[in-house]
């Protein structure tokens, strides 16, 4: 038997990273995007976060817009009874992020979560309201314990200086973007921009939607391991410290599979042989989003 799946020993604790606030949340936590489309899915999704949960993956990562609110509304049912155990996070849409509207959307997304106090809120991406209205209803939000810590979702560096230099803005506690094998702009960049900051970076699409599973050198690399190529793609955006990956997984067994995938540590050779395929950036690249 590999350590893929079904590994029933108890884990190891799993990893933290920590937060600017000095708040340690887990390296590996769980998305929901698609979450809550199909009601004949529904139980699964809720058994597999619950699972997530039972194996240290305390971190949920949700969002307004995820099935129009019906990802969060899953969420808060997962979490019923275990609110104390979780970090939960969720995103205000752009649209909505004025200094009302984040408080309205606010209040809404705490009604579907069935909980009083959201632990980290996003920005999900930037529109046109201007950012100091944002942060500012961010901050009135904090004050009024209804979330404990905010951040924004898709800024590239450019976004995050403006953002530092904000009055507030130098409180933000993550950047969520894109960032997978396939998708490595980040590393020239924005990541040490956040890193040498102590922000932690939070990857998103983390197995690249499952898309690059199939990839020869991804199948090589977890053939030779005895794991399977998602436990890779996993380990390998783990690498880093100060990264948090969120992977959304519909069912007990991926998540299982993808808690092993935390304490997968890979050699020197195995990320050589990956940079090969997926090449690390030489240059700037435009923040890829989804
Ligand atoms: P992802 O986590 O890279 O991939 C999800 C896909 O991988 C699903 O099809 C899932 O299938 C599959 N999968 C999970 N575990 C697996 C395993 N062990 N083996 C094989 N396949 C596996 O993509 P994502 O959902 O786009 O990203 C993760 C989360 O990031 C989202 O759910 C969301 O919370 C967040 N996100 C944020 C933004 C943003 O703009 N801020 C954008 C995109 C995503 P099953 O469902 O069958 O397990």
């Amino acid at each position: 038997m590999t350590a893929a799946a079904g590994d029933t020993a108890d884990p190891p604790d799993l990893r933290t990273v920590r937060l600017p606030s000095g708040k340690r949340v887990p390296a590996l936590g769980q998305g929901t995007w698609h979450m809550a489309e199909n009601p004949r899915r529904r139980r699964a999704e809720i058994e597999s976060l619950r699972m997530g949960l039972d194996l240290g993956c305390t971190l949920i990562d949700t969002a307004e817009m995820y099935a129009d609110g019906r990802a969060e509304l899953l969420v808060g049912e997962a979490i019923e009874g275990r609110r104390e155990e979780v970090v939960l996070v969720t995103k205000v849409l752009p649209s909505h992020a004025s200094r009302r509207g984040t408080i309205a959307a606010c209040e809404a997304s705490l009604a579907r979560l069935g909980t009083d106090r959201i632990d980290l809120y996003l920005l999900h991406w930037r529109g046109s309201v201007p950012l100091e209205d944002t942060v500012d209803a961010f901050t009135r939000l904090s004050d009024a314990g209804k979330i404990r810590y905010w951040g924004v979702s898709n800024f590239d560096v450019d976004d995050m200086i403006e953002l530092a230099g904000l009055a507030g803005g130098d409180d933000v506690a993550t950047d969520q973007v894109l960032y997978n094998l396939e998708r490595r702009g980040i590393e020239f960049d924005l990541m040490p921009w956040c890193l040498a900051r102590r922000i932690p970076v939070m990857a998103y699409s983390p197995m690249g939607q499952g898309r690059h599973l199939g990839h020869p050198a991804l199948r090589t690399v977890a053939a030779r391991r005895g794991v399977t190529p998602a436990q890779v793609a996993l380990a390998w955006v783990l690498r880093s410290d100060g990264v948090i990956a969120i992977p959304k997984a519909g069912s007990a067994a991926h998540v299982r599979e993808n808690r092993v995938a935390a304490d997968l540590h890979l050699t020197e050779d195995e990320l050589t042989l990956l940079d090969r395929v997926f090449a690390p950036p030489r240059a700037k690249q435009q923040l890829a989003i989804l």
